[in-house]
């Protein structure tokens, strides 16, 4: 018997390698093929950005001109389309003159650009020979599309249901309420879409967790802690109020693509079997980076943004001053950029600070590196341990969120408090292990590299929230 398959339409900010910032990306160009294995049709739509090249992922424009309406005007966009960026999946590209085609990924992009974007995948959903059941969305860029299926501008739109996730609580897009001319609503049109802040603005994040069907965060541990003050970033009582369809479903990784064994970009590869070879690419990074080249010392390393967030602010010298090495990899916050800079000029062998976003660097570090650290704030789910274990490299994490979920004593080491002390204690008893029990060290980088973080369990989870929609009336 051919079962109906459920049809998917994930709309985000960003989807790798079409285009890429941070996790997001990472989960709106994995997810899907994961999907698409199972009683799933997924497919993609973000907006066409400056430097996604029409050659390099052999993109077709299918339809052209049409007319979103934006305020008192209408606004020509085309609709392209690629099957060649994520594994059998379709994902579509609106290209439009005005807000993104100029741009990069969050460019100088405020919030009333992807009010333009949800308002624009609406108007182009009639010319996507795509029906779906279910509209995906990802976090607040695309919080305005619940809320504008619940207007009368898309009637033939009613009956498709919407699933939010929520990767990160803490961007809300947040705007003065007169932006909402731009989607043809006024403060007036929604119950909520105005008085959802005290403070009177519009806030795109509330807006999605108010009017879509079913939400969920990107990791069961983040799902809790949001109802908490500490953890919501001022919308306790939004999360409280809608509890209920809140849920968490931890985020997997593209095992095919983080992959030691077929990683291109690293000196050499290995797998379990092999992991003595893991050592070949330590010394070729040692060396690389301008470090002592000793196999012996461990390297430590922190890849992502340098925020708060990421606790990039309790490496101090300290943290530095331990016996290790250490490579940074990342941009943000200048003050945190410049100090990493002038560690890395005043320990030249021990210190390498890479203030940048290059995505062979970061997996050439992956595989080269001891250990990872990740002593964030808060992490809705993290990636970046998941793809580290996958290389061996141990991680060394603040136990919150997803990452409370996806590290145990058999993978990595946790620490609670969010301060210096706990990160230096817990870095020092990682240290020790490393220097003083070789053996142990092996069987901790053997579990990590037999662990499974792909897909799959996820994808089932996501499957059974879309079908749960899916006959919701
Ligand atoms: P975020 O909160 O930024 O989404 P995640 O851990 O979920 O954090 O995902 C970060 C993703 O971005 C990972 O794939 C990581 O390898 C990648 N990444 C972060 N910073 C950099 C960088 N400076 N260069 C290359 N890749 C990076």
């Amino acid at each position: 018997m051919n079962k109906k398959k459920t049809k998917v339409l994930m709309v985000a900010a960003e989807a790798s390698p079409l285009a890429k910032v941070g996790g997001l990306a990472d989960v709106v160009g994995s997810l899907p093929i994961a999907l698409n294995k199972l009683d799933c049709e997924a497919r993609v739509i973000i907006p066409k950005y400056r430097n996604i090249l029409e050659k390099e992922f052999s993109l077709k424009k299918v339809a052209s001109d049409i007319l979103v309406k934006i305020g008192k005007r209408s606004l020509k966009v085309n609709l392209w389309q690629t099957k060649n960026a994520i594994k059998d999946t379709i994902v579509y590209l609106i290209e439009d003159n005005k807000y993104f085609i100029e741009k990069s990924v969050y460019e100088q992009n405020k919030p009333e650009d992807f009010l333009f974007f949800c308002q624009a995948v609406l108007t182009s959903l009639p010319h996507l020979k795509f029906k779906p059941d279910i509209i995906h969305c990802h976090d607040f860029h695309t919080g305005a599309i619940s809320a504008l299926l619940k207007t009368d501008q898309f009637p033939g739109q009613k009956n498709i249901k919407t699933l939010f996730t929520i990767h990160n609580l803490r961007f809300q897009g947040k705007s003065d309420p007169k932006i909402l001319k731009l989607i043809n609503l006024d403060e007036d049109s929604l119950v909520s879409m105005v008085r959802d802040a005290e403070d009177g603005d519009i806030n795109l994040m509330v807006q999605a967790i108010i009017n879509s069907d079913l939400v969920n965060t990107v990791s069961p541990t983040y799902s809790q802690e949001i109802s908490s003050k500490k953890y919501a970033a001022g919308l306790e009582k939004i999360i409280k109020a809608n509890r209920k369809k809140i849920s968490g479903i931890l985020n997997g990784i593209d095992i095919v693509s983080f992959n030691p064994e077929t990683d291109r970009t690293i000196k050499e590869n290995y797998s379990l079997k092999t992991i003595n070879k893991k050592k070949t690419n330590k010394l070729w990074l040692q060396k690389k980076l301008g470090l002592e080249e000793d196999e012996k010392i461990p390297l430590v390393c922190f890849i992502g943004r340098l925020y708060s967030q990421k606790g990039i602010y309790l490496i101090n010298d300290e943290i530095i001053n331990l016996p290790c090495q250490f490579v940074f990899l990342g941009t943000g916050d200048q003050g945190r950029e410049s100090y990493l800079k002038k560690m890395a000029k005043k320990y030249p062998k021990k210190v390498s600070a890479n203030i940048m976003f290059n995505l062979n660097l970061a997996r050439q570090i992956y595989a080269g590196s001891d250990m990872i650290l990740v002593p964030s704030l808060f992490e809705p789910c993290g990636l970046i341990q998941m793809i580290s274990m996958r290389y061996g490299t141990i991680p060394v994490v603040r136990d919150t969120g997803g990452l409370s979920d996806t590290i145990n004593p058999k993978l990595g080491f946790k620490f609670k408090n969010f301060s210096t002390p706990s990160l230096k204690n817990t870095l020092k008893k990682a240290l020790n292990l490393y220097y003083k029990n070789p053996n142990k060290w092996l069987k901790l980088q053997k579990n990590c590299l037999k662990k499974d973080f792909s897909w799959g369990l996820s994808a089932k989870k996501y499957l059974t929230l879309y079908k749960k929609l899916a006959i919701k009336k």
